[in-house]
């Protein structure tokens, strides 16, 4: 018997960053996505809400998505979940640090969290996927996907990324970002096919020539 997911979104700080509570409605143990700006706001949200935080996953290792872990980590006993090369590419180290590859997955709670590794924002960049809920971080945003002009960034992975991994899930898949960077908060496989056109590119070529000139996102 499958447990029920717990999916909470939190806007934080001032990017726009998305924080994620991913979990066991049963149990109430939740896995911290991205912790960063406001730990305090984190943890009086996780006591009114009665959840036990138990892990946190990193999509990816830019400051904005994890100035938190540290704070964190001295409240809770979390283990840090991140993906094998952005812990290479960062060069940083917390206790509890779990080191993962894609296809690797973890429980909170009872409940599965499966990681996709989708690099070319960052090298190590994972999405985080749960009983048909996809978290991307900054690898898909809805109507945009994540620059790929940053150190570290390869705009070749990014194609991969979005249409050989993302954009083959189920299309009923909900997709929830990194940030807020679109009137709605969360979209579907399915519309970002329709509307995004960093999925409509037909070749990796047309991808580098129209689509890099214009990604301007974090
Ligand atoms: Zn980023």
């Amino acid at each position: 018997m499958s447990s029920s997911l717990y999916l909470k979104q939190i806007e934080l700080g001032p990017m726009g960053n998305y924080v994620y509570f991913v979990g066991d409605n049963t149990t109430r143990q939740v896995a911290v996505v991205d912790p960063a700006w406001d730990v305090g706001r984190i943890l009086s949200l996780a006591q009114e809400h009665d959840l036990t935080i138990t892990s946190i996953l990193i999509t990816h290792s830019h400051f904005d998505h994890i100035n938190g872990v540290e704070e964190l980590l001295n409240h809770t006993s979390a283990r840090v979940f991140i993906h094998k090369a952005e812990a290479e590419f960062m060069n940083a180290v917390w206790g509890g640090m779990v080191k993962v590859d894609g296809g690797d997955s973890t429980r909170v709670g009872n409940v599965d969290v499966t990681f996709l590794h989708t690099p070319g924002h960052t090298p190590g960049s994972q999405c985080f996927l749960v009983q048909g809920h996809l978290i991307s971080g900054d690898t898909l945003f809805i109507g945009a996907c994540g620059r790929c002009d940053l150190p570290g960034s390869s705009p070749e992975d990014m194609y991969v990324s979005l249409t050989h991994t993302l954009a083959k899930l189920d299309d009923r898949t909900l997709v929830f970002p990194g940030h807020n960077y679109a009137p709605k908060a969360y979209s579907t496989i399915a519309d970002e096919k329709r509307s995004n056109p960093y999925l409509q590119f037909q070749s990796l070529q047309d991808f580098l020539h129209r689509g890099m000139r214009i990604v301007k996102m974090s």
